[in-house]
């Protein structure tokens, strides 16, 4: 397979994490442009990075086969009905935008409404920005076999892309790793707090918490046995493992879970 040339529109936090991690893998320079209206933006990416950075769309898609939409969702329809009259039938597009759904950006780029483009739409999370994400990836039909390799060689370049074989399910994937961050923010907040409470420094506190969510990441991540199965080995009965499951238990924390997500996936179905 040729090295695709790689388009971005918008060259804010996700782009730069994009670009950095392509040239990282050894995509050459020279296949990777962008452009964004931030002048500033633009000397930054330039400086970092040192690939072609302009100002206008219309210059950055010229001859490119992977167009990478990564602006906010809110200016996303403007862009692309400014986009749609420079586009070719070959160009693959993928959108990193949250909450906008492919037909949307078949109507906003498509000159002609039976011409509609290949699109790619992900769903990223912010550990990309330390190359540590996961994406769920999902393809329009007329996605081919070596634009879907594309996709999935850009989105690897910032961690772990897997793809979905339904639209809808990006909704799932919003609840579970697009806003799952916050929620390990959350449990490391709070574990730190009761560490706090019971006698440790602030910050030893902070730093048991943080190094024991990293290690039990690693530990089931590498493991060929499940979560549930590496939790039954640490607790033994009537050990401390075992007071604190069971009170996390008793206070329903599995059904929490469940209806926090819940609630996150019904929000990102609502704002599509
Ligand atoms: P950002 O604000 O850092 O970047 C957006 C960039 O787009 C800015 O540099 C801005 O100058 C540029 N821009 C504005 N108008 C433009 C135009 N008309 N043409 C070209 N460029 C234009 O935002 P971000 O955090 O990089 O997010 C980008 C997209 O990625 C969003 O759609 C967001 O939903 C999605 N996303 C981000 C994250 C994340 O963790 N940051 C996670 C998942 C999805």
């Amino acid at each position: 397979m040729n090295e695709p040339r790689i388009a971005f529109i918008g060259a804010g936090n996700m782009a730069a994490s994009l670009i950095g991690g392509l040239l990282a893998q050894g995509v050459p320079v020279e296949r990777i442009r962008a452009s964004d209206p931030g002048a500033e933006q633009r000397a930054k990416i330039s400086a970092e990075h040192g690939i072609f950075i302009c100002a206008d769309n219309a210059e950055a898609v010229a001859g490119a086969d992977v167009i990478v939409l990564a602006v906010k969702p809110q200016v996303m329809k403007r862009v692309c009905q400014a986009l749609a009259p420079h586009l070719s039938d070959s160009q693959l597009i993928v959108s990193i935008a949250a909450g906008i759904p492919c037909n949307s950006l078949e109507r906003w780029l498509s000159a002609q409404p039976e011409a509609a483009p290949a699109i790619v739409r992900c769903m990223p999370n912010t550990p990309a920005l330390l190359r540590q994400g996961v994406s769920g990836l999902y393809a329009t039909a007329r996605v081919t076999a070596e634009q879907r390799q594309q996709a999935e060689q850009l989105l690897s370049a910032v961690g772990v892309a897997l793809w979905l074989d339904a639209e809808q399910q990006i909704d799932a994937v919003t609840a579970v790793s697009g806003s799952g961050p916050a929620y390990f923010f959350l449990l490391i907040e709070a574990m730190t707090a009761a560490g706090e409470q019971l006698g440790l420094p602030r910050e030893t506190a902070a730093q048991l918490t943080m190094q024991t969510a990293l290690g039990a990441a690693r530990m089931a991540l590498e493991s060929d046995v499940d979560a549930a199965e590496l939790r039954r080995r640490v607790t033994s009965p009537n050990g401390t493992t075992e007071a604190a499951i069971t009170s996390f238990q008793a206070g329903g924390f599995e059904a929490l879970v469940h209806q926090a997500l819940t609630a996150a996936a019904t929000r990102s179905a609502e704002l599509a």
